[in-house]
């Protein structure tokens, strides 16, 4: 689905995504506009809101206080919301959600939304850091940076000062290419078979 998004608005040779190009095909062919909003308010929870799909009022609202790589990442995920759960969240009630959930104000139960918050973090990833190109540069960069495969594995991690600081180097140019955040760049490769051995025994913490 990314991909077809990508085929359409991407005009450039650009390797980052145009958000600005995106959210204008989003606006004309689903009629949902992309707004910055100053203050968005708590969850339930007492979270910050950083971003808020209305299918309703058709609009995404961006909190303006985000960084650049937040930002982008935050708009492509409500932008997959918009794509991939639009027309369900629009019109969600049906006669058995209303006998079972009394008019809730969720209609989705918790398992339900947890998945519909995964596949939109899966589109962004695929709509900032498309597959083809993305798999390109990243095995390119290994390559300038000397990585010896190991094992049936291209780019491998552990503690060693020597490996460390080239996944180091590795991420942040491929965070400068996409211009998203080294740990999307981390979360996107990993989620490719084959291509990263991570045998770190510590989370790694970005800062
Ligand atoms: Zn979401």
């Amino acid at each position: 689905m990314a991909s077809e998004i990508l085929l359409i608005t991407n005009k450039t040779d650009a390797l980052e995504t145009s958000l600005d190009i995106v959210a204008e095909y989003v606006t004309k062919n689903y009629g949902v506009k992309i707004n910055t909003a100053s203050d968005l308010g708590m969850d339930r929870n007492g979270n910050q809101i950083f971003a808020r799909f209305s299918p309703h009022k058709m609009i995404i609202e961006i909190c303006n206080g985000l960084d650049e790589h937040r930002k982008r990442f935050t708009i492509a995920h409500e932008i997959g919301h918009v794509i991939l759960h639009g027309s369900f969240l629009i019109n969600p009630v049906s006669e058995i959600d209303l006998s079972i959930n009394n008019f809730n104000d969720y209609i989705l139960d918790e398992d339900a939304i947890k998945r519909t918050e995964i596949q939109a973090n899966i589109f962004a990833a695929h709509l900032l850091m498309p597959k083809r190109i993305f798999l390109i540069k990243a095995v390119e960069t290994a390559v300038s940076l000397d990585y010896k495969p190991k094992g049936d594995y291209l780019i491998y991690i552990d503690e060693q000062p020597c490996n460390l600081n080239n996944f180091i180097i590795l991420t942040r140019q491929l965070s400068f290419i996409f211009n998203v955040s080294r740990q999307a760049i981390e979360y996107h490769l990993k989620s490719f078979e084959g291509l990263i051995k991570d045998d770190r025994k510590y989370n790694w913490r970005y800062n």
